[in-house]
């Protein structure tokens, strides 16, 4: 395709939740007369996995017209005020990463400025204290938002858990009642041009040729078309994160639900356990250079909390990211694009960026060299933030009691990262550019809860005499809980959203 011609049919090639999220999102473009159309093979099958989010999915819902009800109801989903890190810095410690805000604007000086102030004093709680979702995941209670700024309940911030077959599933309604065709049927050949390398169309197994001018790669870990077609190359970051298998294990019965995803260190890696309304999905990712498979999926096995639903399943992967997300007229999102553990919750999200980003360079339907370029570039930049940010709670640990832990504390990190790290040690600051996915908030709980200690606080925050802080902190602190408290239970919120109307 050239830029004198505008774009006319689309093939997405895969239909796990990536496929389906970009037929949902793009059949918006099936508006201006360009066809949309999905492949999926279900004997190969969709990953799965991949079921905490974090809170930019509520706009890829609302941009696709999705009713927060029927989605809950239709995916299982229950809801997530943040992520809780067990034994992570040390063992017996554990911490939230919460979303939303930290205490209250003071006067232009960061909130938790004044805390380090205090805490030096031996005054104040908890960070958590002053963090709305905290309290609430504390408690296992929930409510929405509220949206005037003068309340309290302004300061929640919420994302979701949810079962990702099912979401697809959903999505795919979404998109085939927009227009999207779908096509059952395993890619056996992909057809490029001569004349540039571009990709003309892909063959099925039974004979069937599927043309396009644009091809959105969603096919998983293989990249079919951008990694095997194309041949684009792959940045490996396995030595910043080296775990790379995942025993996955669903567990049934889960009748209170608790709003957030628990993350628990062990001796070679990390387990999971997220909430679903119907059971819960765990799986230990490690190291296979640290331990066996045998011995994780012993591992995986005995911390079920209830039956497990099916068999353990073993899944192999490669920390990193394609060079090129977008190649020719080929756009790699989801797994096909590249992996980065499911620490933060990131993956579904990266899919929504790139979609995000591909809508905005196609508003009208063409595409030239210099898009391409700007989206390689923007998404380059994610990938590496997302990857600093999982990096740290690795890095910043005290941890010595496995040659896993050895390992990561000793390892030598990408500059961006430690010059974060090195930042905040020495006054805690943190300067958060507009296009982070982790704000100020995310990269304060973090670094505290890794036990990151600033040597010193602002200067700014010395201004407001120590008993005064020591009081509005107080209050603050009350307010936040008692706000907290009144909450129905997630459990009792959960039934209201899946009973009303
Ligand atoms: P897949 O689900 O693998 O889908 C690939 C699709 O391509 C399938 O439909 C398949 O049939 C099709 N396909 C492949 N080859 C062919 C062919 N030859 N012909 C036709 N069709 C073909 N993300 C999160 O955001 N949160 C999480 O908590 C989370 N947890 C995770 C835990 C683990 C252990 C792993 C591995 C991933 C996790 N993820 C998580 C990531 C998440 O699972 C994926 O990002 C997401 O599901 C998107 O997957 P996908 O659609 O790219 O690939």
């Amino acid at each position: 395709m050239s830029d004198s011609q505008p774009l006319s049919h689309i093939l997405i090639v895969g239909g796990g939740t990536a496929g389906w999220m970009a037929a949902a999102a793009l059949s918006r473009l099936t508006q201006s007369g360009v066809g949309i159309t999905l492949v999926e093979s279900e004997e190969i099958g969709a990953i799965g996995v991949g079921e905490a989010t974090i809170p930019p999915i509520r706009t890829f819902n609302a941009m696709i017209g999705v009713d927060e009800r029927d989605f809950v109801r239709a995916t299982g989903a229950t809801y997530k005020l943040g992520i809780e890190f067990v034994d992570w810095a040390r063992r017996g410690d554990r911490y939230l990463h919460p979303f939303g805000t930290f205490g209250a604007d003071m006067d232009g000086v960061n909130f938790h400025q004044y805390w380090l102030r205090l805490k030096a004093h031996g005054l104040g709680g908890s960070i958590e204290d002053y963090n709305l979702c905290a309290q609430a995941a504390r408690l296992g209670r929930f409510q929405l938002p509220e949206r005037d700024p003068r309340s309290i309940l302004s300061t929640l911030n919420y994302a979701y858990h949810f079962d990702a077959a099912a979401y697809a599933a959903f999505l795919r309604g979404n998109a085939e009642a927009r227009g999207v065709s779908r096509v059952e049927g395993m890619v056996k050949n992909v057809e490029r041009r001569g004349e540039d390398g571009f990709v003309a169309a892909v063959t099925l197994s039974d004979g069937r040729r599927l043309a396009a001018d644009l091809f959105v790669d969603c096919s998983g870990f293989r990249g079919l078309l951008i990694r095997q077609a194309l041949g684009v190359g792959y940045d490996d970051w396995s030595e910043y994160l080296p775990c790379d298998r995942a025993v996955a294990l669903p567990v049934g019965g889960n009748a209170q639900p608790l709003p957030y995803t628990r993350a628990t260190a062990l001796d070679a890696g990390w387990h999971w356990r997220i909430p679903l309304q119907h059971r819960l999905g765990t799986g230990y990712v490690y190291s296979s250079h640290h331990l066996s498979d045998d011995e994780a999926t012993d591992t995986a096995v005995s911390r079920a909390e209830g039956e497990a639903l099916g068999e353990p399943r073993l899944i192999r992967f490669t920390a990193g990211r394609l060079r090129k997300a977008w190649s020719h007229n080929v756009v790699a999102l989801g797994l096909a694009s590249g992996f980065l553990e499911p620490l933060e919750s990131t993956s579904i999200h990266l899919v929504q960026a790139g979609i995000s980003k591909l809508l905005a360079m196609l508003p009208d339907g063409r595409f030239t060299p210099v898009l391409e370029d700007e989206y390689n570039r923007l998404t380059s930049g994610q990938m590496e933030q997302v990857r600093d940010f999982i990096i740290l709670h690795y890095k910043a640990t005290e941890r010595d009691d496995s040659a896993f832990w050895r390992s990561v504390a000793a390892m030598a990190v990408p500059d961006t990262l430690q010059r974060k790290i090195d930042l905040f040690r020495e006054c805690g600051r943190i300067f958060w550019h507009d296009d982070d996915l982790f704000s100020e908030a995310s990269w304060l709980a973090v670094m505290l809860g890794q036990n990151i200690v600033p040597r010193r606080w602002d200067p700014l925050a010395d201004a407001v005499p120590i008993g005064d802080l020591s009081a509005i902190f107080d209050r603050m602190g009350k307010a936040m809980n008692e706000a907290a408290r009144a909450m129905p239970t997630h459990a009792q919120f959960l039934a209201a959203t899946i009973n009303d109307g």
